[in-house]
């Protein structure tokens, strides 16, 4: 199913760990309608900011495979809130985002990708965060 213009909805579904341990990583009409807004409102215009294509490498997961990728319980990737975003250059779209308007709720980067997430109900944060070992 396409999401958007440059997105599909099983970029935010397929796992190479899922499939390894025999998860079925199938999202719920909630977890569907978030991944839509997080799309919609924050990726879509990301990806037209960047003006390159923009790697899901891990976007909703169920309980199970969130666990197995040992991910915190409360993690937003488990509400298909979040998706890590794989680029040539996380930081420059990383600084992009935060130079932005967009209603993201948080964005934390990383060595090679940046987590981006953005609520549907409620209030984006826009928090911008570093991972650990990561200079800000
Ligand atoms: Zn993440």
């Amino acid at each position: 199913m396409r999401v958007s213009k440059n997105f599909e909805l099983r970029e935010f579904t397929r796992s190479a760990t899922a499939l390894r341990l025999g998860i079925v990583n199938e999202p719920g009409a909630e977890q569907i309608e978030n991944i839509m807004a997080l799309v919609t409102d924050v990726l879509q215009p990301v990806r037209e900011m960047y003006n390159a294509p923009l790697r899901i490498n891990s976007g909703y997961r169920c309980p199970e495979l969130n666990k197995a990728v040992g991910g915190v319980p409360t993690s937003q990737h488990t509400k298909g809130e979040a998706a890590d975003v794989r680029v040539a250059d996380p930081r420059r779209m990383f600084n992009m985002i935060k130079r932005s308007k967009l209603p993201f709720d948080q964005i934390i980067l990383y060595p090679t990708f940046v987590h981006i997430s953005h609520k549907r109900d409620g209030e984006n944060r826009r928090n911008v965060l570093f991972a650990k070992g990561v200079q800000p």
